[in-house]
């Protein structure tokens, strides 16, 4: 069913390329590449075709699958491949034309142009150089569609609950908040007192960036804390000294206050 779902966003992107190619001068939006190798077009393209697997999963509740994630790629490809097919279904006289003819003629007969800091360096319409873009604009479009899916997978999933598992990013707090309230944790959670005494070493004055990740069913979770310190740069996520802490229904409704309903912030955190 999720297949299903991700064919239909495939074919509406194909159908919606095509579209644009006809409307404009032929060219496909899928062609557009940064620094001639960055296939940005395409990689935007594949994550949209492939977007209705995740959007599918997620609304039903159903965990992520080795099926939804090949699906992906082909729904990716699918889109690829669509959106020649409904260049060629536009075409007159198609019928005296196999389709694959048309795809390798297409193909064949393609164009690049090239710039360099809005400067036109010049045009190249090689065969051999068409098919090797054709890859790297196929390899876009399979990058891309894998995105969706690994952005629902990263959330996690609870097995008890059949639930997708949720990813808030709480407010950031000094490093000293941060001890106290992981000190409350750690006596709401029994076996969260066995947590490792933790250092920051030389970076004294960072903040914490707390993620909750967690069931809202059950309301069970973890939660990921990342010092972050300022630099000349902006901020830096110190990830060498990052930790991932598993906690459980109260802790998440102490973390969460009272945004949710039934949610309550103890007075001592407030
Ligand atoms: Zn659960």
């Amino acid at each position: 069913m999720e297949i299903l779902l991700g064919i239909v966003t495939a074919t509406a992107v194909a159908y919606a390329e095509s579209r644009l190619a006809l409307a404009t001068d032929g060219q496909l939006l899928h062609t557009f590449t940064c620094f001639v190798v960055l296939p940005v077009a395409a990689i935007i393209l594949g994550a949209i075709a492939a977007s209705g697997i995740p959007v599918f999963l997620y609304a039903s509740s159903r965990p992520t699958s080795c099926r939804a994630w090949i699906g992906s790629i082909f729904c990716g490809l699918f889109a690829l491949i669509g959106a020649y097919y409904f260049l060629y279904a536009s075409l007159p006289q198609h019928s005296s034309l196999s389709f694959l003819s048309f795809l390798i003629g297409f193909v064949n007969s393609g164009e690049s142009t090239f710039y360099f800091r809005g400067h036109q360096l010049g045009t190249l319409a090689s065969p051999a150089w068409n098919w090797i873009k054709f890859l790297i604009v196929a390899a876009g479009y399979g990058v891309g569609s894998i995105i969706p899916i690994n952005i629902l997978a990263s959330r996690g999933y609870c097995e008890r609950c059949s639930k997708h598992r949720r990813k808030y990013g709480l407010a950031h707090m000094s490093w000293g908040l941060w001890v106290e309230t992981r000190d409350k944790l750690c006596s709401m959670t029994p076996q969260l007192t066995t947590m490792p005494s933790f250092s920051l070493g030389p970076y004294v004055d960072a903040r914490a960036k707390p993620t909750l990740d967690y069931c809202p069913s059950c309301r069970t979770g973890s939660l990921e804390v990342v010092p972050v310190v300022m630099t000349s740069k902006g901020d830096k996520d110190v990830d060498a000294y990052k930790e991932t802490i598993e906690v459980g229904p109260e802790a998440v409704s102490m973390l969460l206050g009272p945004l949710l309903p039934g949610g309550t912030l103890p007075p001592s955190a407030a």
